[in-house]
């Protein structure tokens, strides 16, 4: 497939709903018939679990091991370490050795390079990659923000971004500057979303004023929701825990919403290519 599309789902900020998102918008995907591979890049392993495997320590190949591989360039057969999930997409697992790996990234050459590097022999078996990023912006969510061609960034909408948003943001402009000149932010999506409360408004309010001239708020928010908080010790996604729910249909069009856009960026590539 060459029209790969990886993204990177990121917030330094824990518990903003990063996984969840990367879950349900997964499985959203794969469900509108696309080829979707979900990479966890966080060393908690919450993708992994969530996707129903409980036993960390024990998986046989992680994320990890697959960077590690790359860095000495020893070979990686074909879908090694690769688990496919019941729903219909692909899971690259991690534990806490990637908090090792990370360690170890610093004296490697390429070092930002080295998940970008271990894709490029996978993504071409996929049309969406998503990269579950940990909540802090070292060297692993370096790693995935240069090798993604755009950024989805949660934000819980029960607070006020502030500093941790212009870090964020920066951090994305120094990468592509440095690294990944065609990286994008895709948007920001709304997690969390309690609509009986003013603070959701306010806080769309605050981040379209302070950043809708830099990046899209998708109009599918996500509301908070008891199913979508409980499904995480489910290994299922939202759409066959409680596919009735408001948490689904939010999952639904923010999946849409994502398609949408990514079909009128290749109409526009391919008519600058007619220019
Ligand atoms: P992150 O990956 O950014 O740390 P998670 O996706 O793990 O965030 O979500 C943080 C917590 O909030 C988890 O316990 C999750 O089950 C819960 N959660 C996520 N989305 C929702 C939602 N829409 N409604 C209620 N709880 C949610
Ligand atoms: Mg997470």
């Amino acid at each position: 497939m060459t029209n790969t599309k990886i993204v990177a789902i990121c917030n330094q900020k824990g518990g903003v709903g990063k996984t969840t998102t990367t879950v349900n918008l997964g499985i959203g995907l794969a469900k509108e018939g696309k080829k979707v591979l979900l990479i966890d890049a966080d060393p908690q392993g919450d993708l992994t679990t969530c996707l129903g495997w409980r036993d960390g320590d024990n998986l046989e190949t992680t994320l990890a091991m697959l960077m590690e591989k790359t860095i000495r360039e020893e070979e990686i057969t074909k879908g090694e370490g690769v688990l496919h999930h019941k729903e219909g997409i692909d899971l690259i697992p991690a534990n806490l050795e990637l908090s090792s790996m990370e360690m170890n990234l610093v004296n490697a050459m390429s070092r930002e390079l080295t998940l970008r590097n271990y894709l490029k022999n996978i993504k071409n078996d996929y049309e969406y990659v998503l990269i579950d990023c940990m909540p802090s912006l070292g060297m692993i969510t370096i790693n995935a923000l240069s090798a993604a061609d755009s950024v989805i960034i949660p934000v819980q909408a029960q607070y006020l971004p502030a500093k941790g948003m212009t870090q964020l943001v920066q951090t994305i402009g120094k990468v592509k500057r440095n690294i990944n000149p065609s990286l994008k932010i895709d948007g920001i999506v709304m997690t969390l979303v309690d609509s009986r409360t003013n603070l959701a408004k306010e806080t769309e309010q605050t981040l379209r004023r302070q950043y809708g001239h830099l990046m899209k708020v998708y109009s599918s928010k996500i509301p908070v929701a008891t199913k979508a908080a409980e499904v995480s010790a489910k290994g299922e996604s939202i759409f066959s825990y409680d596919k009735n729910g408001t948490a689904a249909r939010a999952y639904a069009n923010l999946t849409k919403e994502v398609i949408r856009d990514g079909e009128k960026r290749k109409d526009r590539v391919r008519s600058s290519q007619v220019r």
